[in-house]
Parts: C-alpha cells; sequence; structure tokens
C-alpha cells in the first residue's frame, strides 16, 4: 500500500446521534482545509477515525470492535493513525490504549477542534521517518491555493443530507500563538487562496444544488488582510459582496472568525447582505480579563462585549455560539464566574466548553496553577447547565415564529420526516411531503423540545 504524501486520506466511521454526524462533518471539515482527502475505504486511508457513541452499549461495542479490527489490518500501512472520538472514550483512555495497542489517539468531545492537528502532526511524523518517495513530475507541497474543490469531495462522502450545502476553505494557518494551542506550529502562518478561484469554486458548486456554503479559515476574518481597504471594506467583506451577487446561492456562513481582525466594515455587511445567515459561532474562551491575557488571546471582554452589540444591533435576530476555555492554568473562581456572567450578559445560543488540557509544546502547558481534574469538571458542569438554560430558553422564544429553513435530508431519528436548518442555524424537524430536500421553505416553529424545534410548513 502507497501512501500519498500530497494529499493523505481520512475516514471517519460515525455511530450514533445527530450531534456525532455534525461532530464528524466538522472533524472532516477541518481534514479537508488541511488538504486530505475523504475516503469510504478505511482499508486505504491514512488516517482512520471512529466517532463513538455511548448512549446504547451494542453500539459501543460495535465501533470498539470495528477499531480493533482495523488496527490488526494495519501492518501494511505502518504510517496510518488511528483514532477513536466520543464522549465514552474519553473516560477509558487509559484501559483502550491497553486493549488495542495500535490505538494512537483517544479524545473525548472537548478536544474536537484538536483531532486534526494531533493526527496530522502524528502522521507528518511517521512520513519523516519513510524513505523518501520519488517526487511525481510536477508534485508540489499541497498549499490552499492548490487544493482542490474540497466540496466535491465533502460531498461525495457525507450523507446525502448535506448534499445542498458545502465547506470551503478560503484560508488557512494562524499567527496568533494562544498559549494552549499547537496549530501556529503545525498549519504555519495564514495563507489566503485567490477570491477568483474561490469564487469560481463556488459558482460550480451552486451548479451541482449547493444552496449554502461556510467559508472555512482558522481565523476566517482575516482573509487577504494585507490587502488594501477598498471604500472601507477589507478583503474578507468584498469576498463577502462578491460571493452574494452569484445567482442561485442562497446563504453563506463562515466559521470561525476571531475578536482581532473584526472590524466595521464585517459588523456592518449584517445589515445589508441578506444572504449572509443570521449566525455566527464567536471564540470568546474566556470571560476574565487575566485569563485572556494567560491564553495570549490579543482582546479584552469590553471589546468581546461591544462586537457582540453591534453585530446584534446590526441584525437583531443574530444567534451566537461560542467557544470557552475552563480551567485554564491560573484560572480561580472569581475568573470562572466573571467568564459564567459573560455566558448570562450574551446569552449565547449555544457554547462548547472544554476544560482546559495541555498540550505538550504549548506554553499553557508549562504554566504554574494548573488546575486538577475534579475542579475543570465541577466547572464545565456548572458552566454547561448554565449555557444549556439560555439556549433552551432562546429556541423555546422561537415558537411561535415563522422562519425560513434550508430542507438538508431525512431526519436521522425519523425516517418519516425531515430535517432542515433556520438561518440561525437550527436544526427543525418537519414531516415528510412537505418539502423537497435542497429547498428554503418557510415553516412556523410549532413546538420545542429541549435542542430540538419542529416546524409547519
Ligand atoms: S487563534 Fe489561537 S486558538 Fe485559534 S488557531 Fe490561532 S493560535 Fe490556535
Amino acid at each position: 500500500m502507497k501512501l500519498d504524501r500530497i494529499m493523505p486520506s481520512v475516514y471517519i466511521k460515525t455511530y450514533g446521534c445527530q450531534m456525532n454526524e455534525r461532530d464528524s462533518e466538522q472533524v472532516a471539515a477541518m481534514f479537508l482545509a488541511g488538504g486530505y482527502r475523504l475516503t469510504d475505504s478505511d482499508a486505504q486511508a491514512d488516517v482512520v477515525l471512529i466517532n463513538t457513541c455511548s448512549v446504547r452499549e451494542k453500539a459501543e461495542l460495535k465501533a470498539l470492535g470495528k477499531m480493533g479490527m482495523l488496527c490488526s489490518q494495519a501492518e501494511e500501512k505502518p504510517w496510518a493513525v488511528f483514532g477513536l472520538m466520543g464522549c465514552m472514550v474519553q473516560s477509558r483512555a487509559r484501559e483502550l490504549f491497553e486493549e488495542i495497542p495500535r490505538l494512537d489517539v483517544v479524545t473525548g468531545t472537548h478536544c474536537y477542534h484538536r483531532v486534526f492537528s494531533i493526527c496530522d502532526a502524528l502522521l507528518k511524523q511517521r512520513m519523516a521517518n519513510l524513505p523518501p518517495a520519488p517526487l511525481r513530475e510536477g508534485a508540489h507541497i499541497s498549499q490552499v491555493e492548490d487544493l482542490p474543490d474540497a466540496h466535491t469531495r465533502i460531498r461525495d462522502h457525507l450523507p446525502a443530507r448535506s448534499s445542498c450545502s458545502a465547506f470551503v476553505s478560503i484560508m488557512q494557518g494562524c499567527e496568533m500563538h494562544c498559549s494552549y494551542c499547537i496549530v501556529p506550529f503545525t498549519r504555519g502562518g495564514e495563507r489566503s487562496r485567490p477570491a477568483t478561484d474561490i469564487m469560481d469554486e463556488v459558482k460550480r458548486l451552486v451548479d451541482t444544488g449547493v444552496k449554502e456554503v461556510t467559508l472555512l479559515g482558522q481565523i476566517v476574518n482575516r482573509y487577504g488582510r494585507d490587502e488594501a481597504i477598498v471604500d472601507g471594506r477589507g478583503a474578507f467583506v468584498r469576498l463577502l459582496e462578491a460571493l452574494h451577487d452569484i445567482e442561485g446561492l442562497e446563504r453563506m456562513r463562515f466559521t470561525s472568525p476571531h475578536p482581532i481582525g473584526f472590524h466595521d466594515d464585517l459588523v456592518r455587511a449584517f445589515s445589508y447582505l441578506p444572504k449572509l445567515c443570521s449566525h455566527i459561532h464567536f471564540p470568546m474562551q474566556s470571560g476574565s480579563d487575566r485569563i485572556l491575557k494567560l491564553m495570549r488571546r490579543p482582546y479584552r471582554q469590553e471589546k468581546y462585549m461591544e462586537l457582540c452589540a453591534a453585530m446584534r444591533s446590526a441584525r437583531p435576530d443574530l444567534a451566537i455560539t461560542t467557544d470557552i476555555i475552563v480551567g485554564f492554568p491560573g484560572e480561580t473562581q472569581e475568573d470562572y464566574l466573571l467568564t459564567k456572567a459573560a455566558v448570562k450578559k450574551v446569552e449565547f445560543d449555544n457554547a462548547f466548553i472544554f476544560q482546559y488540557s495541555p498540550r505538550r509544546g504549548t506554553p499553557a502547558a508549562e504554566m504554574p496553577g494548573q488546575i486538577c481534574l475534579r475542579e475543570k469538571e465541577a466547572r464545565n458542569h456548572d458552566l454547561l447547565e448554565t449555557v444549556n438554560r439560555i439556549a433552551i430558553a432562546r429556541n423555546n422564544a422561537l415558537v411561535g415564529t415563522r422562519q425560513t429553513i434550508l430542507v438538508e435530508g431525512p431526519s436521522k431519528t425519523n425516517p418519516n420526516r425531515l430535517q432542515g436548518r433556520t438561518s440561525q442555524n437550527k436544526p427543525v424537524i418537519i414531516e415528510k411531503g412537505d418539502a423537497q430536500i435542497g429547498t428554503l421553505v418557510p415553516v412556523t416553529i410549532c413546538e420545542c423540545t429541549g435542542f430540538t424545534l419542529y416546524g409547519a410548513v
């Protein structure tokens, strides 16, 4: 078996619920943005990931059995990286490494944003130990500019419900050097893709039936930051405007932005670009300025709050979701309470809460004041309770409103129903027969059960 050094492949098998499916899509998008291709062949893949589910014991056993089997057949590709993801495995990592000696990575849900960088670094390390491969004529290291149509590959390999939406990588790399993050070391400096290439890719996507694109970048709003400001608009906003003009493209999203480089032009864009969805995933990380400083996040709470308020004033129905790290080294109870207060103030529609875990090679791993696991778990649990309460209240407030959803495909829990997504990125279940997959339909939200909305066309 041969290793493709230019474009390695990743295989992702998902067990369990829609949340797991969505998590796998996000992980897949990170691999695509990193220059990998998705494959449906576990035997051929250079990175093999299984996203497990702990809700049903049978699914859990099936997932572990499959990983054991794949690892036992891995002699032909000694470079391959094998990883298990999921809420169940994080608590059993030690045991699993003993049970499946060839297993490389075990990661819980709080670490999904790191799966790519960990696996990629491991694969590159192993590739470096292999004898050099003869260079193919014309071969060159894959940069973001060279990536072939990521959307085509993701569409080929993801369930049909995603066929009307696609991810498009527009920039890569990061120069921020947050003290807990390994990305700047593994992904290098910022590189933006030419706008013409992005436009061509999105037009081709639209020709194949895509209605919604999500622009991806490590710090997506720093796209083309070396380019001149034209009429008060930076390169990223000009790209959004150009994409907005593409006939047939109905929706645009982007992820993930950073408060640094988030200028007025981008805030204003929410007021005059109706295709730009009413949702932003806007990582806050901490509500304490002291901790933000230790994290080397170069903004303060006040700035973050100002931006949230400005965006909501430009787009009143804007849903804001975020990432938060709890238990960062030196985080006191007071710091944690500031984070909790910030969560209540912004009223996030949802938040991914990560318990800090040290990443070797990063400054934070060496910092004094590491927080014990029990304290991290307590803060995580407490904050999750607050986040969920607010998120459910915000969902409940949508009952009785009219929303437009993009119908993505059958509901995973009930194939007799369809699932769509609002502009605010909230999933809505409707009856089958009420709408066609891949169309935008107005619905009235009739019911809300926690995180699931039910609508009638
Ligand atoms: S902004 Fe910070 S957390 Fe995000 S990729 Fe860059 S260094 Fe990592």
